[in-house]
């Protein structure tokens, strides 16, 4: 009896030391890096890994996990590499700014972060907020709370009156004068302060606002804000603490700029000429397109009141540029990385971006690796990202039908595994 006890008791120590493994059906498989779309195929997991992908329906060990996925189709986890997970759009919202405690702002930001999981977007690049950002990243990878692997920037830098200078509309004796500390600069000695704020407080990447910004209570959309050498300081200083810089562009000025300057990524892209178009290529630049933003503040500007009096003619013709200039930048080859600008519309909506980027001429295929790999790549982890293949890290995403032949499947997430936690089935 004794005997057989401690046999019991050995047995279950075993099965603790032999992790169990999951073993995904899935009936077509996109990797994220094959053009080929693979039928039949089993992913296997282990902890937080992809340890095998196999031909066929292969049976699982009796400690073993079996997902079947056999009529679904399998991709990478989806990567957005623009959002803004503290605030999302409403009519009006601008106000918020006046009435939102910082734990107003987490509380709400938790909803956002579960609704993108959920739509199968398993890594966000958050592009500037108020710092509360930082503090979701944190709690999502501590487990406390439920949502995307976050890379952020903390508070996006900007310059006086600029595009994320957080004072820009506000009564006079308000407006202060913030400094590097709040992401305001003014010359390069303030670019490697903010740098080295952001560095401070706990930032994953830079993020600049080269030109003027649709929803600033400020007239200029599109304008240059930076000088060529404060971008030059920003990027410099960045590298010396393995930040990535992506700069928020709207006119081809301020784009170029940012390029010759050193930046990673433009983001938006608007109003970019050949020549930018050119130098990104020149450059190896990425473009993460956000056309969704676009379309949807052109949209809401239509709604008397949604927006204030200095924003709406901007966002009225803004918005609609940006699909025909990423439809210019992919022909030419410039490098895509799929962004949406999420929060300037409603949070798990992202996957309408795919429809728009492929209604612009550009391949399913490539929508789904702007996505998957390429941003991966932009985010400086394609060793661990971006795709289903031995030793990455098991971000996997389930949709009911084929994503290449019919757009609205991206918005028909089955299942999402994140860090091989499964989160959706
Ligand atoms: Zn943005």
């Amino acid at each position: 009896m004794k005997k057989t006890l401690l046999f019991v008791i050995c047995l279950s120590f075993l099965s603790i030391s032999f992790a169990q493994k999951t073993y995904i059906w899935c009936g077509s498989l996109i990797d994220g890096i094959s053009n080929n779309v693979r039928s039949n195929m089993t992913i296997v997991v282990e902890k937080n890994m992809i340890i095998s992908v196999e031909n066929g329906f292969r049976t699982a060990g009796t400690e073993d996990k079996t997902i079947d996925l056999k009529t679904k189709t399998i991709t990478p986890g989806w990567i957005d590499m623009h959002v803004h997970l503290e605030s999302e759009t409403k009519k009006g919202g601008v106000a918020d700014r006046f009435t939102k405690n910082p734990a107003d702002i987490a509380f709400e930001a938790t909803k956002y972060a579960t609704v993108t999981l959920s739509a199968g977007f398993t890594t966000v690049r958050d592009l500037g907020g108020s710092g509360v950002n930082i503090s979701l990243r944190n709690a999502i990878n501590n487990g406390i709370v439920t949502g995307p692997r976050i890379y952020t920037t903390g508070k996006a830098i900007a310059t006086t009156g600029g595009h994320a200078d957080p004072t820009s509309g506000y009564r006079k004796d308000l407006m202060g004068d913030p400094g590097p500390k709040e992401g305001v600069i003014n010359g390069a000695d303030d670019a490697y302060h903010a740098v080295r704020e952001r560095y401070k407080e706990g930032s994953d990447l830079i993020k600049i606002t080269a030109t003027g910004g649709v929803l600033s209570q400020t007239k200029d959309g599109a304008g240059a804000q930076f000088t060529e050498e404060e971008i030059k300081a920003i990027v410099t200083a960045a590298k010396d603490y393995g930040f990535k810089v992506a700069a928020h562009g709207h006119g081809a000025e301020g784009i170029k700029r940012a390029i010759r300057g050193g930046v990673n990524s433009i983001e938006h892209g608007t109003f970019m000429d050949d020549e930018g178009i050119d130098l990104m290529k020149k450059y190896g630049t990425w473009l993460v397109p956000t056309i969704t933003a676009g379309k949807s503040t052109a949209d809401s500007a239509k709604i008397p009141g949604y927006y204030s009096d200095i924003v709406t003619p901007k966002a009225l013709v803004t918005g609609l540029q940006i699909q025909a200039t990423f439809a210019k930048a992919y022909k030419a080859g410039v490098k895509i990385a799929f962004g949406t600008d999420a929060g300037v519309f409603k949070h798990g909506l992202n996957w309408v971006e795919f429809g728009y980027m492929i209604e612009a001429g550009m391949q399913p295929m490539d929508a789904i690796k702007a996505a998957t790999i390429n941003a991966a790549e932009l985010l400086g982890e394609r060793d661990k990202l971006g795709s289903i293949e031995v030793g990455k890290l098991a971000d996997i995403v389930a949709v009911d039908g084929d994503p290449l032949t019919d757009l609205k499947v991206f918005g028909k997430v089955i299942f999402v595994m994140k860090d091989g936690i499964i989160y959706k089935q």
